[in-house]
């Protein structure tokens, strides 16, 4: 008998089905996997410059390769980059050409880290993406039956002096014809037409795709955006912006703050007048209270993907308020250098998150981290080899030309999927205050605090001693450094001067902090508060009360813990915002100079 011919239900759980025995064969023996992938690597690239340097001839066994190429970080590897960034092309990292620089959220020197990556990664990022729907389908069903709201956008993007664009990975990835012209899917069936991701203006972008995502309120079934920062901030857009949006609903027309010829024709292929659904946004709107506008405004919401785990737990409480509750769903773990994992217990709480990496992404080792932090002894082990519960940095060898490049994230083992561990996500290291993709650790703190302090000079004031904290409470969020002078002087630190101040380490910190400030406004103004004299006195106190040893004891450089931000807030005599924006432009520091000497 003819087969019966094939529903779009039967092929997309056919698809479902390949992927998930993808997932349990790369699983089953994840150790050949990775001997395998390291193989393949070597073999590609065994006659570029880096690996001929570390005398890795035709060797492409995992024993040569550990005794003879070091363990990295970026710093080791920026001559090297910046040779490429100037437009030698010749192989050194890579055999394929180096299709891009992908611009890190991760700093060197205040400036965006830039990782170089080959054409063929874009297809290893799609294959990730790709396994997400049919996990996240075994657990929720139907979700091919209607639409994901998420809000995602491109960032600006700049070229090296020798011709290679840089930018951000997610900026590469919306931009490619992987994500472009991707065929019909319902997986990937969004709410916001491509021409709004697309568009550059960050308030353009975000405007259409909300309008678009409130015009198909029915169809939405999930909503997020790569951040649990970045979800926040388009409900806080809505509560801005709900007016002009609902009159746009109303009336079918969009608003002329739409000034993009190709956004506004992408809108109005959605927008149709409709009277009832702006009066229903409208009271919703409203409502004095805003707890659960996601399920109000969206109702068949069944969950919101975004990030969650890291230093984005600080936003739950905010995400449950707005969402009464849905589950908080962290699909997946990658980063500029490579694409990691992903998590295939997608509803579980997000303090259980676990993210399972596949071995085809890479080649992974894993560095251990104890107690002591001696990892400079610690020899790297691989996938197959880390143990439950113990804690290792993330060291990776990627297709693209990083070779045991240290990431920076530490990750504990959290359980295995076949003989492939799950790892929740425990910190980047060094990093003291971050709001959205920001990360500032002490040293730059310090240094911007340090350079700040000293307009304080001419009114015989000093600073005694600092603090920190990213206050998440407002949205966007902000940096609050707390701050105890002790005066000498006759006259009092003028306002105007604890401003200048706040703007003084506003332009002294990270591009990346910078970029959010100034470009995505995705940071709030910065804000020192002057606590009173023998604060950081009752902050040693409670710290000893709670264990500390007082012979050890410092001043926390940043804190986190609620009842000592409670003590410190208790204590604030008064409080000053950042006056402005600080510069910044796109490109690195270097470039921009070349620019201008030229
Ligand atoms: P970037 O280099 O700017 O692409 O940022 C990548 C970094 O973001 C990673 O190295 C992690 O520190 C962080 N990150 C990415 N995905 C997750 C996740 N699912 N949970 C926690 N942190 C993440």
């Amino acid at each position: 008998m003819p087969e019966a011919p094939k529903t779009q239900n039967d092929n997309l759980s056919e698809k479902n089905k390949k992927t998930l025995e993808f997932i349990e064969d790369v699983t089953c023996n994840p150790d050949d996997v990775q001997q395998r992938v390291l193989s393949d690597i070597l073999t590609q690239n065994a006659n570029v410059e880096y690996l001929h340097r570390h005398g890795l001839s035709a060797h492409t066994d995992r024993e040569t390769f550990k005794k003879l190429v070091p363990v990295i970080t970026y710093e080791d590897l920026q001559p090297d980059i910046t040779r490429i960034a100037n437009g030698d092309k010749s192989p050194i990292l890579s055999s394929h050409p180096i299709s891009e620089f992908l611009t890190s959220s991760g700093t060197s020197g205040g400036e965006r880290k830039l990782m170089p990556t080959i054409e063929s990664e874009l297809g290893r990022r799609s294959l990730l993406y790709s396994l997400l729907m049919p996990v996240m389908s075994q657990f929720v069903p139907g979700l091919e039956k209607g639409k994901g709201m998420y809000f995602l956008f491109v960032k600006s993007e700049s070229k090296t002096p020798g011709g290679l664009l840089a930018r951000p990975v997610l900026t590469s990835y919306y931009k490619s014809n992987h994500f472009k012209e991707r065929p019909y899917d319902p997986y990937t069936n969004y709410t916001s037409p491509n021409e709004t991701i697309l568009c550059q203006d960050s308030f353009q972008s975000m405007y259409s795709q909300m309008l678009c995502g409130l015009c198909l309120n029915e169809e939405v079934l999930r909503v997020g955006a790569v951040f649990a920062s970045g979800f926040i901030r388009a409900i806080r857009f809505l509560e801005k912006h709900w007016e002009l949006l609902c009159h746009d609903i109303r009336t079918g027309t969009v608003n002329p703050l739409i000034t993009d010829p190709v956004v506004q024709d992408a809108v109005l292929r959605i927008l149709k007048p409709n009277p009832a659904l702006a009066d229903f946004i409208e009271s919703e709107c409203s409502n004095k209270s805003w707890q659960g506008i996601i399920t109000r405004i969206w109702p068949n919401t069944k969950y919101v993907d975004v990030i969650v785990t890291g230093t984005m737990s600080q936003y739950i409480p905010t995400l449950d308020y707005y969402s009464n509750g849905l589950p908080l769903v962290c699909t997946m773990y990658a980063s500029s250098e490579c694409y990691f994992g992903v998590n295939l217990n997608p509803l579980c709480k997000p303090s259980e998150v676990a993210y399972t990496i596949i071995p085809t992404m890479a080649y992974f080792e894993f560095l251990p981290v104890n107690d002591q932090e001696q990892a400079k002894d610690q020899k790297p082990i691989d996938l197959s080899e880390v143990k439950l519960g113990q804690d290792y940095e993330l060291v990776v060898t990627t297709y693209a030309g990083l070779y045991r490049y240290r990431v920076g994230d530490v990750l504990r083992v959290a359980g295995f999927k076949n003989k492939a561990p799950q790892f929740s996500f425990i910190c980047r290291k060094n990093v003291a205050l971050c709001i959205d993709s920001d990360k500032t650790d002490e040293v730059e703190l310090h240094q911007a605090i340090e350079k700040a302090s000293s307009h304080l000079a001419p009114f015989d004031a000093t600073l005694i001693e600092y603090t920190s904290y990213a206050d998440t409470t407002t949205i966007p969020g902000h940096y609050v450094i707390f701050w105890e002078l002790s005066a000498k002087g006759s006259t009092q630190v003028p306002a105007s001067v604890i401003e200048d101040c706040c703007i003084t380490i506003e332009e002294s910190l990270n591009s990346v902090y910078r970029q959010g400030r100034a470009s995505d406004k995705s940071i709030g103004p910065l804000e020192i508060r002057i606590v009173e004299t023998g604060t950081f006195d009752k902050l040693m106190d409670y710290a000893i009360s709670m264990g500390a040893s007082i012979n050890q004891y410092k001043a926390p450089r940043c804190v986190k813990f609620a009842p000592i931000i409670e003590l410190l807030n208790s204590l604030v005599v008064s409080n000053y915002f950042s006056p402005k924006c600080p510069k910044w432009v796109p490109g690195h520091k270097q470039w921009n100079k070349i620019k201008i000497d030229d």
